[in-house]
């Protein structure tokens, strides 16, 4: 094998079901760490490894380089950990994947639906890799499964505040993921649903309503169902949340991570038909600091706008004037019941459309730019349930502008990549 010049290469060799585990340094400053398989076979969350090809990982990746049939793996660079684990639950996975397997052929024969699986647990307990594996294991098998992204914290698919769907049509990428080019994404607006839980729910019957409708339509999505991720907000109303997602989607089965309390709780809850699975986490998954979290976050949004790793996106600036926009806040502040007008609920406060005046303290936010239709009240209603079809971020708010009535004044300062805007031909 050819050194890569400069980097320290290191040689691991796997026996068979056995992962090697390996963190990459966070920081900018950190180096990044090369994977090369170099006999046998392997994966990482799924998909499986090209041999002789240099895969690279970025600051704060981590990473299970797992084997089925034994392997032997370079890693070039320093990584900041790097151990070989034979204690692995990937067999246990691997059986989850082979009956959800099983429900799809008896979707396909008897004219049914595929399995539609929830999967849940507290935070760091590695669901959204769960979710990876299972749908990139589906998708190996010529099946087209739907990723349902309902973390608002760690979004997979779109920017943070976000709740989405995405058709899966070929494994994750190694170094990238899941092909993100046409998601339906609906706008939340917080990274945690205890902020709005009405809103939260009511997006989940909405993605849970578009899906079902793409199912009427299309056999293959029908068959292949779903897979759902969910937030790590598993107590009290993030609880009734998960109850919410599994009648709103109608859940065959529900994956519970590393916790026996939800686990038996969901159990008493759900209907007796829904096969709810306790499933232990995988040792190697890492526990993600406040601020590891948040670097995540910010990550996920520059990458919305400048691109990632091979694709650069060029965001450029423009104006906008206050009367070519309208800009709207979903959720009025909460007032007493007694101060309410006749026949309204809090419910109806929490979805309602609030206008929002531009001011300065609009600087730096990121807004969403629906896809409703413009137009009186009855539309405007519309705006709540309607995917999104981009992201701009307020640089500049001239009010100075916006008052002098001579020149019809440009205030908005906005950035609008062009090139991220889909308007989700999969759906
Ligand atoms: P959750 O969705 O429950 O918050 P994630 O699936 O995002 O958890 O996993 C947390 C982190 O752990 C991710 O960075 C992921 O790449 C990493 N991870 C998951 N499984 C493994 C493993 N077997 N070995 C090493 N790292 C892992």
């Amino acid at each position: 094998d050819v050194p890569v010049p400069g980097k320290v290469s290191n040689r691991f060799d796997l026996e068979k079901e056995t992962e090697l585990r390996f963190e990459v340094e966070a920081g900018e400053a950190a180096e990044q760490v090369e994977l090369e398989l170099l006999t046998g076979m392997a994966e990482v969350f799924g998909s499986e490894l090209n041999r002789n090809k240099k895969y690279t990982f970025g600051p704060g990746s981590k990473i299970a380089v797992f084997t089925w049939q034994g392997c032997s793996v370079n890693l070039y660079g320093k990584p900041e950990v790097a151990y070989v684990s034979k204690d692995t639950p990937m067999l246990l996975y691997l059986n989850t994947h082979a009956a959800l397997e099983q429900m799809r052929k008896q979707a396909e024969r008897d004219n049914e639906r595929g399995p539609r699986v929830m999967v849940v647990g507290p935070t760091d307990v590695g669901k959204s890799t769960v979710c990876r594996l299972l749908l990139s294991y589906a998708v190996r098998v010529g099946r087209r499964p739907t990723l349902v992204e309902l973390d608002v914290g760690q979004s997979g698919v779109s920017v943070p505040g976000t709740v989405s769907a995405l058709c899966i049509e070929r494994p994750a990428d190694v170094e990238e993921g899941f092909s993100v080019q046409a998601p339906l994404v609906y706008h939340f607006g917080s990274t945690t649903p205890g902020t709005n839980i009405k809103l939260y729910n009511k997006l989940t019957s909405r993605l849970a309503e578009v899906f079902s409708q793409r199912c009427e339509v299309n056999r293959k999505a029908s068959v292949g169902g779903c897979i759902i991720n969910t937030c790590g907000w598993v107590k009290g109303s993030g609880y009734q949340a998960l109850v919410h997602c599994a009648s709103a989607f109608e859940v065959d089965v529900v994956l519970v991570l590393d916790h026996e309390r939800l686990y038996n709780e969901l159990k008493r809850d759900l209907p007796h038909f829904v096969r709810v699975v306790l499933l232990p986490k995988s040792g190697g998954v890492v526990e993600r600091s406040k601020e590891c979290r948040r670097d995540t976050r910010d990550e996920k949004i520059r990458e919305y706008f400048y691109g990632f790793r091979g694709v650069s996106f060029y965001p450029f600036s423009f104006e906008v004037r206050f009367s070519d926009v309208r800009i709207y806040k979903i959720g009025a502040p909460s007032i007493p019941d007694s101060c309410l007008p006749l026949g309204m609920s809090q419910d109806d406060t929490q979805l309602k459309l609030v206008p929002v005046t531009p001011g300065r303290d609009l600087t730096y936010h990121v807004l969403s730019v629906s896809s409703a239709e413009d137009g009186e009240e009855g539309a405007r209603k519309d705006i709540v349930e309607s995917p999104v079809c981009g992201f701009i971020v307020v640089t500049y708010v001239d009010t100075q502008a916006q008052v002098d009535c001579r020149h019809p004044p440009l205030s908005l300062l906005v950035f609008l990549p062009f090139l991220s805007l889909s308007l989700m031909p999969g759906f």
